[in-house]
Formats: structure tokens, sequence, C-alpha cells
């Protein structure tokens, strides 16, 4: 297909040439008799563009042939003045037309339009643009305003047709011609890469051999570096865990362009590195070509981007197994692949963490089937149904739960099913540390041997110098000096590190094994170590509460398939043993007919008595109480005596005139707790205040009632 293809382009290819040669005489015989003054009277711009900074960078004779068109222009008749050169766009790629990027080309298009150009010289006027619409669009602007185009080959005038016919036909060949090289490219590489023969840039730990054959990096502080990694990740399962073993410990690198380029630096290991590191297939031997691809896409606002993708491991174009030696196995790629998932929370795992509630990850609530969260609460976990909440699924039956009742069942049922393997268990967890051990002193004397060198190499080249040449001389001798210093610390630290640690022995491990409780409960042990061992052998934990009532179901699912349940009181609630005794409701319930709520407060304190955080009664406990239990207080004096607005509204007169009463000892009145004032309003207090009332010329009595007021 792509051949037929090749065939046809080249055979409209031929056919434009010999048409070209033929219009060509006629071209060189008409072409000056096309510009006009009144192309000359405007500028000529010549539009200067290559697509890549390394095109402008190697192709130099090409930058300099289009700056030549300047003179070209001149000869041709314009002033220098005239002469405009556009040449923003060197280095920026057409391919996608992004013409955002391109502010030479919008420059150029713009004053086109304005009618202020009278040519616009370029070498290849189809490479003016790089899609072939985007050229039409340009020569139909340039026809309208009556714009010549001059390139190497001749003058077109877009008012003519043929000359039109000639620059569409040409870009489209030029279209058609970048088209086909790329694909001839694309495949010659995809046909390399098929026989794992395409080279690339090499991650650290590998190195091309003089055959081209991939090998592993002879430096052994490097395969000892990248071999360690894939060890600490064994051991912590996670890629925090990994850097965390790497502190105060150099990691190498591969750095690709610039200065540095192909040289192997020593840093710090981030997380980002450890990750990509673990996910890069060829650590495991295969050859990947085409895991990634580029993708274009279109914003909102009409620009178009190109965006890096990873594609899933079935849709790699090219992948060889066993293609090198590798670091780790097919199998142990996987296997890291699907821990590095299963920590990443953003994708709604949940692997163990710091915290003590062991459950934490795997627990379910019987009720809706949402996981639990841990929350903690004054000092305590609780495992808390709140994914339910969020997703307004909360039943009565979703309540949280103390995480220490769940978790003290949950390990005594873990304890008694593990008794019979306890002496395994703890026989591997020595090996383990022996050979972590062992890997680490291996790092620190791959380290003194590397300063050995470098400090050998130092003196040789010291030696080597000429004595008098001093200036010389005496960089060699500060970096022997440095290197010695660097082997005295590299020493120091591998002496520190062999001497003999207080290590218990194994049959000290074998006892201490005997007793798996033991171990659990030690403080050396993390809670991580303790979740990750109880998920080795409990699938799930699911706690079933009832709406109300006290009983729990707590179900355990063991990973071998087994399942049980225990049921269990649920212990009080925070809010249980914070509540106030009933006897003491009782007694405030008593009080309340006679007494303020701080006359209260201070009955019960001398009482002994203490609210349920086991402070002092004050009115503002005592007004809780009474507000939560609903006491009752209308046989309370506040109930029996009225407001001023009650009386006032009583009498029909002003509030004025009962507050003047009361400033002058005419009315009986009392302020209650809250500072308000309260009359005793009997009959005879009544009527005195009537005929007080009828007595008064000052005082005219309302005839409006208060429910009235409002309406009128
Ligand atoms: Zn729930």
């Amino acid at each position: 297909m792509r051949d037929n293809l090749a065939e046809a382009v080249a055979v409209v290819a031929n056919m434009v040439q010999s048409a070209l040669c033929r219009v060509r005489w006629w071209a060189v015989v008409s072409a000056r008799e096309k510009i006009q003054g009144s192309h000359l009277e405007r500028l000529a711009v010549i539009y200067l563009r290559q697509s890549t900074p390394a095109q402008v960078r190697v192709n130099v004779r090409s930058t300099e042939r289009q700056y030549a068109l300047a003179d070209e222009a001149e000869r041709l008749g314009w002033e220098a003045e005239r002469v405009v050169v556009i040449d923003g766009d060197l280095g920026i790629s057409g391919r996608f037309s992004d013409t955002q990027a391109r502010e030479g080309y919008k420059r150029l298009v713009a004053r086109v339009c304005l009618g202020e150009v009278g040519a616009i010289f370029g070498l290849e006027v189809a490479r003016l643009a790089r899609s072939s619409a985007e050229l039409q669009r340009l020569l139909e602007f340039c026809a309208l305003t009556d714009t010549l185009v001059v390139d190497t080959d001749g003058i077109y005038d877009l008012q003519d047709f043929n000359d039109r016919l000639l620059l569409g036909l040409k870009a489209q060949m030029s279209e058609a011609e970048l088209h086909i090289i790329t694909a001839r490219l694309q495949g010659a590489k995809r046909a390399a890469a098929e026989r794992g023969e395409l080279r690339f840039p090499l991650t650290v730990g590998y190195l091309y051999d003089e055959q081209g054959d991939w090998i592993i990096d002879p430096d052994e502080e490097v395969r000892a570096a990248i071999a360690d990694l894939f060890c600490a990740f064994g051991q912590t399962g996670s890629a925090y865990g990994v850097v965390g073993a790497f502190t105060g410990r150099r990691f190498p690198k591969r750095v690709w362009g610039g200065a540095w380029g192909g040289e192997l630096r020593w840093g710090a290991l981030t997380h980002t590195r450890v990750v990509r590191i673990l996910q890069n297939p060829c650590y495991a031997g295969a050859y990947v070509f085409g895991r990634y691809r580029s993708r274009r896409i279109v914003r909102p606002d009409g620009t178009i981007t190109t965006k890096t993708v990873e594609l899933p491991r079935s849709e790699w174009p090219v992948l060889i197994q066993d293609h090198h030696p590798g670091y780790v196995s097919w199998e142990t790629y996987l296997a890291n692949e699907q821990r590095l998932a299963k920590n990443n929370t953003r994708a709604g795992q949940r692997p163990p963490r710091e915290g003590s509630a062991l459950c934490q990850g795997i627990v379910r609530c019987g009720s809706c089937g949402q996981s639990m969260s841990v929350r903690y609460r004054s000092g305590s976990a609780h495992y808390d149904c709140s994914a339910s909440r969020v997703n307004h699924l909360r039943t009565p039956a979703c309540r949280s739960v103390k995480a220490s009742v769940v978790d003290e069942l949950v390990v005594s049922r873990l304890l008694q099913a593990l008794a019979p393997e306890q002496i395994a268990l703890a026989l591997a967890a020595a090996d383990e540390v022996q050979a972590r051990r062992a890997r680490s002193s291996r790092a620190l004397e791959l380290r003194v041997e590397r300063a050995r060198y470098d400090a050998a190499r130092a003196e040789r080249a010291f030696h080597q110098c000429d004595p008098d040449n001093r200036l010389v001389a005496r960089s060699l001798e500060t970096r022997w000096e440095q290197t010695l210093r660097e082997l005295k610390d590299a020493l120091a630290e591998l002496a520190e590190h062999t001497t003999p640690a207080p290590e218990p022995s194994r049959e000290q491990i074998e006892a201490l094994a005997r007793d798996l409780p033991k171990l659990w409960a030690a403080k050396t042990t993390s809670e991580k170590d303790r979740k990750r061992l109880l998920r080795a052998v409990i699938a799930d934990v699911t706690i079933t509460s009832q709406p109300a009532g006290s009983e729990l179901q707590i179900g355990i699912r063991w990973r071998s398939g087994a399942a049980e349940q225990h049921p269990m009181p649920r212990p009080p609630s925070y809010n249980d043993t914070t509540r106030t005794p009933p006897e003491t409701i009782e007694l405030i319930a008593g009080l309340v007919a006679e007494h303020t709520n701080s006359e209260i407060a201070a009955e019960l304190n001398a009482a002994g008595l203490r609210t349920g955080r086991g402070l002092p009664f004050n009115a503002h406990a005592v007004r809780h109480i009474r507000r939560t239990h609903r006491i009752p207080t209308m046989t309370s004096r506040d109930d029996r005596d009225l407001t001023v607005n009650q009386v006032a509204e009583h009498l029909g007169v002003s509030r004025d005139a009962i507050y003047y009463w009361v400033r002058h000892g005419q009315l009986n009145a009392r302020r209650n707790d809250t500072n308000r004032l309260r009359i005793p309003f009997d009959p005879e207090v009544a009527q005195e205040c009537r005929k007080r009332i009828a007595n008064s010329s000052r005082i005219c009595t309302q005839t409006q009632t208060p429910a009235t007021r409002g309406a009128v």
C-alpha cells in the first residue's frame, strides 16, 4: 500500500518536474514583468523557518541561504528599508499546525491581510506552512491582496490561474513527500526494534559492548546499588521504604545531554526514580519499544498540544523477553508491579500504615458493606463507617467502634492460629537480618575499593606531572589529598559497620521464636510489620452493629477461606461514660422549683457531686442538663413572676411606665439568673397598679393589643 503510494507520488513528481521545466523558460521571461511598481512600493517579507533547533544548529547553510534572500529582494528592485526579515519561527516545529506557537507565521499572515506586503520570499514556497490547508489559505490572501510569492524556482502571481495551480500542486507534493519519508523512517525504526537492535540511550546499570549488545555495567558499585534497590523493595514493600533504606547512600544516574552527557553521576535516590526503576521492564531482561506514545490533544481554547502517555503492556508494539541479562526475573518484575499498584492509595488501595489500629485497611462495615476508616479521637482509635456517610448510604447500624476491642479479639485469634508455625517464621526472620547486614557491608566495601582506586589514580597523576608546572602540580596535589580524605572516611565507616553488634544468636532467636506473642508485643516490632503479618493470614474483618443496643458481631475471614463470627459486647461510648448519673438528674429535678441554676449548682457541689466529666457543677452545666433532660420549669419562681413586657401588656400601658414604677419603688421586682427583671404580679398588685393609672394624668392607656399592633 505504502509502496504503491510512493510510486504514484514519484510519477506525479516527474510530471510536475517536466511541467516546471516547460514553464520555466516562460517564467524567466515573464518573471520580472510580474513585479509592478505597486509591489515595489510595499514590503518584501523574507519568511525564515526551520523545524527543529537541531536543524538550525546543524544545517547552517540553509539558514544562510534563507538570509541571502534579502539580497535577492534588493536585486529585484526593493529598497533596502522595505525588506523585512521574519525569523521568529526558526527552530519551531509546524508539524501539529500549532499556530499559537508560531508567532512569526501569524505576523506574516496579518501583514499580508493588511495589504502591507508586496512579495513574500521563501526558499521553497511549499514549506512556508507545514500543512497544506494553512498554505492554501495564505495563498488565497495573497491573491486577494495582490501579493507576489517568490522562491528559488521563480515568481508567482496568485491572481494568475496557472501560478495558483502550480503552487497548489507543489504544496500537495511536498506534504505527500514528507509523509512518505516519515513512514519509511518509522518503518525502518520499527523493523530494527522488532529485531531488538534499535539503539537508544540505556538506563543506568546497562551499557552497550563493542558489538552493540546490552551488558550489565561492569562497575561493581553501580551493580550493587541497583541490586540492593530491588532487595530493599522486597523487604520494605514500598518505594518510600527503599528511599529510606538508601538514606546516606548514593545512587548512580546516567546523564543524557548537556555537559555531562553519557557520564555516570552519583546522587541521592528519589522516590520517582525508585518507581521508574521498579517499573522499567529492561531490568528484568526485556527489550521494549513503544512503551510510551505521544497523543495530540485539542484544548478548549483550540490550541493543540502533545502529551506522552504510557501504554498498557498488552499494547506495547515490541516486547522481547530474555533479550539481555536482567537484575530480576520477569516474575519478580510482575510481582513488584502488582505490589506498587497495591500501594497506590489514589487508586483506592489501602496499604498498611503506621497507626495503632491493626485492622486498618481490611475492616468493613457489616451493615452497608463499605470499608471502614480509622479515626483517632482523644488518643484512641475508632473504626468508623465514614465512606457510607460520604456517599449518603449511612444506615442506622453504621456505627463507629473502638478499635482496641476489635483488635484484641483479632490478635488473640491470630496468635492461636499461628502457634505451630512460630519457629519457622522466626528462623526466616533471622536469615533475613543476616542477609541484609551482609548486603549493606558489601556496599561499604565497594565504596572503600572505589576510594582506594581514586586515591591511587590521583597519586599517579601527581607523580607524572612536571614539578616545574606549579599550577598543575598544586591542583593535582589538592585532588590527591581529597581522595585520601575520602578513603579515610570510607574505611572508618566500614570499620564501624563491621564491628560485631550485640546481635542475638540463632539459639536466642529460636528461643524467642517459641513465643510468638512476645515477638508480637515487642516494642521493636512496628505496627506496619504487625499489620503485614496480620494481612498475610487474615483477609478481612467485618464489624456488624445493631442500630441500637450494645451487641457487636465481629467476623474474621482467613486467607485460607475459613470464616468465623464472634459476638461481643459493644464498649461504652464516650458519651456513655461522660453521662450525668440518673440520681443527680433526679436531684436537680427536685430542686428546680425553688432554686436558680447557680443555687442548684452550689447545692450539688456541696453534696460532693461532680459532672459526667468529673468537674464541679456551675449554672451553665445545670442549665445544660435541664435542657437535655427537659426538666420542667413550670413551678419555678421565674414562671410565676411576669416580665416587664407581660405586665405592660396586661395593664395596657407602655413599658417605660413599668420601669418608672420599679425605679421609684412603686412596684416590687427582682432580677433573675440572666439579670432580667421579674415582677411578682398577683391580683392585689394589679389592683394597685390600675388605681395608679386611673389617678395619673400622664399615663395614657394603649387600646391596641400587641398581637394586633404588628398587623396594622
Ligand atoms: Zn456502614
